[in-house]
């Protein structure tokens, strides 16, 4: 419903470098989820603008775009963090808005971190090197490291803004042209941001950005024959109906999935870092635990075992939930109705198995204090299941909501078994003051990033990525820019 003392904004796709509805004429309604009230509409592309985005893009890259030198790729996105930089609370705003994630971290992180990521990004440009490879006295090879083409991007609710730039960026700084899809929940932000590459002065159809289903035009993208790679963020289950979509058309793909990671405290742990380290820091985020890298198995070992349940349900019942706009705001919303739905459902699993919910479990209107303006929100309680055992679905299955499931260990050996015993392989955090251990953990954990004596640390310069059911390829980094480009070697007779 929409609110009608507010006017609903309407956003365009950004196509061959003009701000343009669908070619069906149709949208989609964007919800607020902390009060369920439409607040803008987007367009619902299909495959139709999707043939026209990518022939935008192909023709930028047959054409002017390939004249630019890599200092010039470097100074538009160097002109981009600017123009960033200058409307940043504009975009925190409207993200918050669209996925309710609190306005603190959009604002305190997202937003900070774009601005640095278009900054590395437009530093790499200039950094793509090829070799020369020594094969004999008569000839002369080297490599060369050319563009993919025109890459398609599927980002995911929980941080489209942050997912949108780490991939665009290292694309286009390596020469490609990009085709972008926005998720249907939560597609304001990147559209909003698309314009602004055409005042950084980027061609037209470099950058192309459409919102629609992902049945409709994700499921284009995927098997668009003239798309040269696609780089995805989102759940397993999309990603394997992507690999099968483009198998005809024979590309290379990378993906960034869901995780179900451990989060191991040990006895000699500093208890009380470990205790934030497990929850706000973790899963009772400012985005309701919708994070790929929740640390949602919350493995501790037995002897403190009763006392770090008492510090992590003490954080628990503080977290403050509410309006997402308001900074003194802890935890925001679910970012959509279904979503909202399937954690909910979760919960009931959860007790079904047998396990017992400790702390939280409050939905709606029960999660907020009596009288919130904020009641008709997606809202669910920090949430800890304790008596849990790593064969319940709650264990297994990713909630992708503010829910960790606490389990006992006695051992390290016991630990690692448990961590690996997932589908997925995402991230893990070990919490100890023995160094030897730390290490061996590392290393024998099989997932894509650890943390000791931390957790839910990234940074733009480092590779982002999963193992197992949480994907291949990585995003940032170095390591990201190889994954849009590929390799050519040349051969010269010297004979
Ligand atoms: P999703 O897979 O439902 O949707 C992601 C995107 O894929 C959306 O843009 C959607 O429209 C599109 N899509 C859906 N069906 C498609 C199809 N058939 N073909 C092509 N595109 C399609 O995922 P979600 O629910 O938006 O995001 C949550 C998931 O993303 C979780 O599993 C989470 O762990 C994961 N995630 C991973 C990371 C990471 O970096 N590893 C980061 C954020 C989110």
């Amino acid at each position: 419903m929409a609110n009608p003392s507010e006017k609903i904004r309407r956003f365009t796709n950004l196509i061959g470098g003009r701000a343009v509805p669908s070619v069906s004429g149709d949208w989609l309604e964007s919800v607020d989820p902390a009060t369920r009230e439409v607040w803008a509409l987007i367009p619902a592309s299909n495959a139709e603008d999707v043939d026209n985005a990518v022939a935008a893009a192909r023709g930028a890259f047959n054409g002017p775009w390939r004249g630019f030198s890599a200092a010039q790729r470097a100074a538009l996105l160097r002109r981009m963090a600017i123009l960033v930089s200058e409307r940043a609370l504009e975009f925190a705003e409207i993200e918050t808005r669209d996925n309710g994630r609190v306005i603190s971290e959009t604002t305190g992180g997202d937003l900070p971190a774009i601005i640095e990521m278009l900054n590395y990004w437009a530093g790499a440009a200039d950094k793509i090197h090829g070799e020369t490879v020594s094969v004999s006295p008569n000839s002369v090879n080297y490599t060369l490291r050319e563009p993919v083409g025109v890459v398609g991007i599927i980002v995911p609710w929980n941080s489209p803004l942050a997912i949108f730039i780490a991939k665009a960026g290292a694309a286009l700084a390596a020469g490609n042209t990009v085709v972008v899809k926005p998720p249907e929940t939560a597609s304001c932000s990147i559209l909003a941001m698309a314009e602004l590459f055409a005042e950084a002065g980027f061609p037209d159809g470099v950058l192309n950005v459409l919102s629609g289903l992902g049945q409709a035009a994700g499921d284009a993208i995927a098997g668009h024959p003239d798309i040269n790679k696609i780089s995805f963020t989102g759940s397993t289950a999309t990603a394997q109906a992507i690999t099968r979509r483009s198998a005809d058309a024979i590309k290379p793909l990378s993906f960034e999935l869901g995780g179900k990671s451990a989060n191991i405290i040990f006895a000699d742990a500093d208890l009380d870092a470990a205790a934030i380290g497990a929850t706000t820091m973790s899963v009772f985020t400012g985005g309701a635990g919708q994070v790929c890298i929740a640390g949602s198995r919350i493995l501790v070992q037995r002897p403190i075992y009763d006392e770090m349940i008492e510090r992590m349900c003490t954080i628990a019942r503080g977290v403050r939930l509410g309006d997402p706009m308001d900074r003194t705001t802890q935890m925001g919303p679910i970012a959509f109705d279904k979503q909202f739905e399937k954690v909910a459902a979760y919960l009931d699993i959860g007790r079904r198995e047998g396990a017992e919910v400790i702390v939280g479990g409050g939905i709606g209107a029960a999660a907020l204090p009596a009288g919130s303006p904020f009641a008709n929100g997606y809202f669910i309680q920090p949430t800890l299941f304790a008596g849990a055992n790593n064969q319940m679905r709650i264990c297994r299955e990713e909630i992708f909501g503010p829910v960790g499931c606490v389990i006992p260990f006695d051992e390290a050996e016991e630990a690692i078994e448990i961590a690996n015993d997932s589908v997925y392989g995402l991230a893990c955090g070990v919490w100890t003051n023995s160094l030897k251990r730390a290490h061996r953990l590392a290393a024998a954990i099989n997932v894509g990033a650890v943390w000791i004596n931390t957790y839910r640390r990234i940074h733009w310069a480092v590779p982002f990525g999963g193992v197992k059911a949480s994907g291949y390829g990585r995003d940032s980094g170095m390591e990201s820019m190889r994954g849009y480009q590929q390799t050519k070697s040349v051969w010269v007779d010297l004979a």
